[in-house]
């Protein structure tokens, strides 16, 4: 384990379920994301893909093995901590889960709030700016309903990025998308993620999102079977 890692997991175990119904669906987990990393996890589906993505976000309460996230370990961490991780984190879903009764800007002022000490007016700036950021500055005062599958995930973007998380989770983000917006997308999380030195965890089986990613990791029922730097070869700094 490098000291500075953003998530740091050993000898994880997860199963749901007790006693004779017990099903293991995590087997001996190691792994770590450095900051700045993009990491993604293919995997059939089944394969244990989103339990692991909830355990590393904090939704989770881990059973048994060390993860820590920003250096906190979550085994036994209180309620507290890991509402306090979860600050660090910007989380993105496969539906994009805006609220249709906000506006675009609204959903994205929202995650703001959490930040208290922003001033009204700099986080009407910086959901705006954000907005602007993710190709929707003339959509701000649109609600979600009158948006396409390809906006609303951007607004959803915005929304996770809007706080300059240390850690992004993406939980298939592309999964409802055709294969231009998925990559658009993709593309745009990349670019900001990298402007805010931010890492992030793409959970995906998505081939053609993949050479995005730094490292691709493949969780095969459950263990995670492969862990590749840039397996199609292309660096991910290239410029396009
Ligand atoms: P993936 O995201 O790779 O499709 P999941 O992590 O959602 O996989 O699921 C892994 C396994 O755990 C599956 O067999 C699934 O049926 C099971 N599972 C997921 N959530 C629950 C739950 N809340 N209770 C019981 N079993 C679950
Ligand atoms: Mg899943």
């Amino acid at each position: 384990m490098k000291p500075d890692s953003i998530v740091s997991i050993h000898q994880l175990n997860y199963a749901f379920g007790q006693g004779k119904l017990k099903r293991n669906v995590l087997s001996d987990i190691e792994m770590d994301l450095q900051p700045g990393e993009i990491a993604m996890i293919e995997g059939p589906s089944g394969s244990g893909k989103t339990t692991l993505l909830t355990l590393i976000g904090a939704l989770r309460s881990i059973q048994t093995g060390s993860l820590r996230v920003f250096g906190k370990e979550l085994l036994g961490a209180s309620y507290n901590e890991r509402v306090c991780v979860r600050r660090g984190i910007g989380y993105i879903f496969q539906s994009h889960n805006l609220l249709s009764f906000l506006t675009a800007k609204q959903n994205v002022w929202m995650s703001l709030q959490l930040h208290r000490e922003l001033s009204k007016t700099e986080a009407e700036t910086r959901a705006k700016s954000i907005l602007a950021a993710v190709g929707l500055g003339d959509r701000l005062h649109d609600y979600p309903d009158s948006l396409s599958g390809g906006q609303k995930q951007r607004v959803a973007i915005a929304r996770a990025l809007v706080n300059r998380p240390q850690l992004i989770l993406a939980d298939e983000p592309t999964a409802s998308l055709d294969s231009k917006s998925g990559r658009d997308v993709v593309e745009l999380m990349q670019q900001l993620a990298r402007e805010f030195g931010s890492s992030i965890l793409i959970v995906t089986h998505d081939a053609r999102i993949v050479d995005v990613a730094d490292r691709v990791l493949y969780l095969e029922d459950g263990r995670l079977t492969r862990d590749e730097k840039n397996p199609n070869g292309i660096p991910s700094d290239r410029e396009s």
